[in-house]
Formats: C-alpha cells, sequence, structure tokens
C-alpha cells in the first residue's frame, strides 16, 4: 500500500516494533492483514548488534542481504591463555545489521503495511488488548484480533502484560564501536573471557573484512569504560587495534531469561520480547527467528478459527529451542561463579587437551551447552574441585 489510512485498513494483526523478529512473524501469517509499527525513521537502526550469525541463523533468517565476512573459528582468551577453535570450514557469517533488517523488512513488505515514526502501546480493553498509536504527535486507536510484542529487550508490551520483569531476566548492557585501519586476521572471531574487563559476560573482537572490526563489551552497568579500559591495557586488543579508529558507536541491551509465559490473551512476545536470546553468548537471531516463524504460524491457525487460544505458541518455542535456554541459564550461573583464575585455568587445560579436535568437529553455535558440558565432565580432579569451590 502506498500510503496507509489507519482510519480506514481493518488490521487482524499489529505488530509492535519492526525488527528482524518481528518483521520474520509478519511474513510469515499468511492471507491476513498486518501492520508492523516501527517507533524510529527507518529499519535497522539505531545498530545493537555484534552481527555474528551461525549457518543455521542465517537460514532461519531466510538467507537476508548484507553479509560482510565469513568466519572459520573463534580464538578465545582467558587472562592468561588462549584456545583456537576452528578448521577450514565456515562456521558463522558477519552482517552489516542495517542491510540484513532492511532486506527482511522489504521481504515482510510484501504481506505487511508498515508505519514507521510509530510508537505502539498496549491498552487493556474488555476481549482482550487494543494498541494505541502515537504517530507524528496524532493518536491512533486499532482493535486488532491479534497482537505481537516484538518491542525488544525493553518490551513495554511485555511489560504491561505482567509476563516481562526484572525477576524473570536480567538486563545486561553494552558499548560496541566500529573500527578502521585494525589489523587482525579476518577467518577468525576474538573473544575475551576475563572478569577484569567483564565480570559478567565477555569482550569480543568481530572482524568485519578490509581492516574493519566491531570491539565491544557485554557486562552488567556502564560499559562504555570498561570497553576503553579492555581497548587500552589487553594486549591482543591493542596489538590489533593499535593503528585503529572509531568511526561508529552504539549502546545496547541484552535481555537474559526464561518467561514460562510469553501469551496473555490476544498478544503475544517474540524475538528479544521473549528472551529468546542464548544465555552464554548473546546471540538472539537464530532463535528469534525460528520463534518469530512459530508465532505467524500459530497466528495464522488462530484467524483461521482452527485453534481456540496462542497458548500452542508458547509449547511449541519450548519444544523447539526451550530447553537449550534454560540449560544455558544454568551454566550462565556456573560462569558468573568462577574465579577469573579458574576460568584460566580452564582455558590452559584445554588448549592443551585433544577436546579442541572435539570442538572442531561437534561444536555448535546454536546448541551450545552439550559441548560445554562435555569439557567440564573431561576436567581433571583438581580444576573439578576449584570450581565446586567456586561454586559453593
Ligand atoms: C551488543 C549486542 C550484540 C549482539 N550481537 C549479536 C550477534 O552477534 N548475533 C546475534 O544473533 N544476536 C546478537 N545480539 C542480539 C540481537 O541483536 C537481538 O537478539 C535481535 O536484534 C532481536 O531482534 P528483535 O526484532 O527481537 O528486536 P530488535 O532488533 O531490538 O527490534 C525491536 C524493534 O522494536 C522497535 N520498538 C521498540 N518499542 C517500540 C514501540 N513501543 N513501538 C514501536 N516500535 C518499537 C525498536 O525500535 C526496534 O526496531 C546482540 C545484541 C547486543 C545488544
Amino acid at each position: 500500500m502506498l500510503v496507509i489510512n489507519l482510519y480506514k485498513e481493518d488490521y487482524d494483526v499489529v505488530v509492535i516494533g519492526g525488527g528482524p523478529i518481528g518483521c520474520i512473524t509478519g511474513e510469515n501469517i499468511k492471507n491476513y492483514k498486518v501492520l508492523i509499527v516501527e517507533e524510529h525513521q527507518s529499519i535497522g537502526v539505531p545498530l545493537q548488534c555484534a552481527g555474528l550469525i551461525s549457518k543455521r541463523g542465517v537460514k532461519e533468517l531466510g538467507n537476508p542481504k548484507g553479509c560482510i565476512n565469513k568466519v572459520r573459528g573463534a580464538c578465545v582468551y582467558s587472562k592468561n591463555n588462549m584456545i583456537k577453535i576452528g578448521n577450514e570450514e565456515i562456521r558463522a557469517y558477519v552482517f552489516e545489521r542495517k542491510v540484513m533488517d532492511k532486506d527482511i523488512a522489504i521481504r515482510a513488505s510484501k504481506k505487511c503495511d508498515f508505519l514507521l515514526k510509530a510508537y505502539g502501546e498496549i491498552e487493556k480493553c474488555k476481549n482482550g488488548y487494543y494498541v494505541k498509536i502515537n504517530h507524528l504527535g496524532e493518536e491512533i486507536k486499532l482493535h486488532p484480533k491479534v497482537i505481537v510484542g516484538a518491542d525488544g529487550s525493553k518490551s513495554l508490551t511485555g511489560k504491561k502484560l505482567g509476563l516481562v520483569n526484572n525477576k524473570k531476566r536480567e538486563i545486561l548492557s553494552s558499548c560496541q564501536f566500529e573500527m578502521v585501519n585494525a589489523n587482525c586476521d579476518d577467518d577468525f572471531v576474538y573473544v575475551f573471557l576475563d572478569k577484569k574487563y567483564s565480570k559478567n559476560f565477555f569482550a569480543w573482537i568481530i572482524p568485519m573484512g578490509n581492516d574493519r572490526v566491531r570491539v565491544g563489551l557485554v557486562d552488567k552497568g556502564n560499559c562504555y569504560n570498561k570497553l576503553l579500559k579492555f581497548i587500552n591495557e589487553n594486549e591482543v586488543a591493542r596489538e590489533i587495534l593499535e593503528k585503529a579508529t572509531i568511526t561508529e558507536f552504539s549502546t545496547g541491551s541484552l535481555p537474559i531469561g526464561y518467561l514460562d509465559k510469553t501469551v496473555k490473551d490476544n498478544v503475544l512476545l517474540v524475538g528479544d520480547a521473549a528472551c529468546h536470546i542464548k544465555p552464554l553468548s548473546g546471540g538472539g537471531l537464530c532463535f528469534g527467528a525460528i520463534g518469530g516463524k512459530i508465532a505467524g504460524e500459530v497466528i495464522t491457525k488462530y484467524l483461521n478459527g482452527e485453534i481456540e487460544g496462542l497458548e500452542l505458541y508458547d509449547k511449541l518455542w519450548k519444544e523447539s529451542f526451550g530447553k537449550e535456554i534454560k540449560r544455558g541459564l544454568l551454566l550462565r550461573n556456573v560462569f558468573l561463579k568462577l574465579e577469573n583464575d579458574t576460568l584460566d585455568k580452564i582455558i590452559e587445560k584445554l588448549a592443551k587437551s585433544d577436546l579442541i579436535d572435539y570442538i572442531n568437529n561437534y561444536g555448535d553455535m546454536d546448541i551450545q551447552t552439550p559441548l560445554i558440558m562435555k569439557i567440564f565432565k573431561s576436567l581433571s580432579f583438581d580444576l573439578g574441585f576449584r570450581i565446586l569451590k567456586d561454586l559453593f
């Protein structure tokens, strides 16, 4: 549609949030009128992502445009040690999110209408919820049959439904620079598991090709100074970034947790709003895309009259990747309790073991927990005891 007249249109579904997962949900709703409202003036900005996506993730996202680099593995650094994982096989892709998000939105626009610079908010009514939209100062009320909260990590929709609160999830913050004139191996990502810089997550350098990198850090609280400290003090970062200049700056937030319910009345949550994020790496695009497709199919069934409510969505996403999020949260709790020296010992031990071959053969960027459990089980008695000491 060229210009939307919201007063005349009768939408079956309104999606609040025009990020990749809102768009994927919209494009998977078959034969119904869908409106996607996005508060910003353009899709894909501001950037809040490192743009590293697994092979499976790219497929789930529908092979979008915007791939700028391919990586074969990772160099994982702890305080004093390093392991290099990877072989000749391409393991993951680095994306320009602005290009990717826009391409996914263009795909979705074949089936959905878009309204930009439109802030959507749910309000309670007799039969569930309706949407109040503030578009350039004008207030518009829509009463669709279904509303999708695809409004990202802050998810006002989830909060208003009472499904999202900070007891059910933790919000980590991030700071990231895009830098040019860096000097690194474009085939590997660099991950820094050193609590000196990030107590609660990690720092990274991701090669974008042609001397460009994304350098970022996730932790609790303000990450700007922590990222500067990492860049200035970490020897590997100093070497890679010695001549580099910042060309882009971004901050963001990461919701880590597990929501038992992501459906209430005629509203459901997808993507970051539903905490569909891997707790150990912060990747949200693969599970988000799978969840978005499930949501689209369940909404279609509901509108067709094949099912009575939307609760099937909760059941299906849990069956698909819910267990992996739960196991990831358990392992994250272990990680949080480990002393930095213990973490360093684990990396040292791994560097000397033949487990690297196993990781290269069976490592999975999306289903991460079985491998980490195997690593824990393979550790020596001394190291196992040390981990237990940290835990209790
Ligand atoms: C620093 C950082 C690095 C990351 N790196 C990776 C990575 O390498 N790989 C990976 O897979 N994942 C990564 N992620 C996670 C990934 O970015 C998210 O999982 C993904 O963007 C989720 O998509 P989404 O559509 O659910 O939410 P978002 O991309 O956040 O989109 C939500 C949209 O909703 C809009 N919105 C919000 N509220 C309203 C409202 N009330 N009305 C209208 N519009 C609204 C926002 O403007 C936004 O456009 C990273 C996250 C961070 C913070």
